[in-house]
């Protein structure tokens, strides 16, 4: 049975005072209404992931996630954060590939392959973000363009190693636009990236992957979005923010 997981983006958002008051109202809400079996992760900026943790202490259900990680594990690489410096701290989720890293930062699929390992070998779990443009879309090659995304920076990992991976399907569209993928774009999309899944790993594989759904997700689309069969949770970024809507959200889940 794969898990079910909500996964806040917190993006380069909040001072340590806000990161602090979003946390513990989050924790509280959470552990005060969620009663179901679902994995939250909070994904602040790195520089607040040591201060945080105190306020998750005894929390089965939520964890801490960092943004990215550079692929090597030390070096001259001034401004990064490794992998190994996040097993450090304890953080146990990290997020991959999103399409603003891709953009702004220049991550490609290769670049991503060896984050992935960097990841996994530190006992990481990645949450590896996947998503076409506006263009691609329109033009009928999203299906390749995301299929390809997974072939070349997943494919490389034995099954053993796949199994600690999360997929999220970001269409660029829908990110931070306020327009949503709706929930049968969702269901077709994460239905195909299964059957690239089991294509290469087997369907037992494909079938235990949680793949969630980010894109301008909130408490008022997530219900609809997440009854689809084949999504498993959400990767939150704008709705995250707010400890209300973000719970909200978790409760969709639930
Ligand atoms: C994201 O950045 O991962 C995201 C899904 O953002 P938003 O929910 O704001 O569209």
């Amino acid at each position: 049975m794969r898990k079910k997981i909500v996964a806040g983006n917190w993006k380069m958002n909040k001072t340590l005072d806000e990161a602090v008051a979003l946390v513990s109202e989050v924790v509280n809400m959470i552990s005060d209404e969620v009663t179901g079996d679902v994995d939250v992760v909070l994904c602040p900026p790195s520089i607040y992931l040591t201060t945080l943790k105190p306020y998750l202490e005894g929390q089965t259900r939520v964890a801490l996630g960092a943004q990215n990680c550079h692929e090597k594990a030390s070096g001259a690489y001034t401004g990064e954060v490794s992998a190994p410096m996040l097993k450090s701290i304890g953080v146990p989720y990290v997020i991959l590939g999103h399409s603003e890293r891709r953009q702004y930062f220049g991550e490609t699929n290769a670049q991503l392959a060896e984050k992935v390992t960097s990841a996994l070998a530190n006992g990481l779990t990645p949450i590896f973000c996947c998503g076409e443009s506006l263009e691609q879309r329109q033009t009928e090659v999203h299906l390749d363009f995301v299929r390809t995304q997974l072939t070349e920076s997943l494919f490389h990992l034995s099954p053993e190693q796949f199994a600690n991976i999360v997929i999220a399907y970001e269409p660029i569209w829908a990110i931070g636009t306020g327009l949503t993928a709706t929930s049968e774009q969702a269901q077709e999309m994460h239905h195909i990236l299964r059957q690239h899944l089991a294509s290469h790993y087997g369907q037992e594989v494909a079938d235990n992957t949680s793949i969630l759904y980010g894109g301008s997700a909130n408490e008022k689309n997530a219900a609809e979005i997440f009854a689809r069969p084949d999504v498993d949770g959400g990767l939150i970024g704008g709705a995250s923010l707010k400890s209300r809507e973000f719970t909200n959200v978790v409760k969709a889940r639930q």
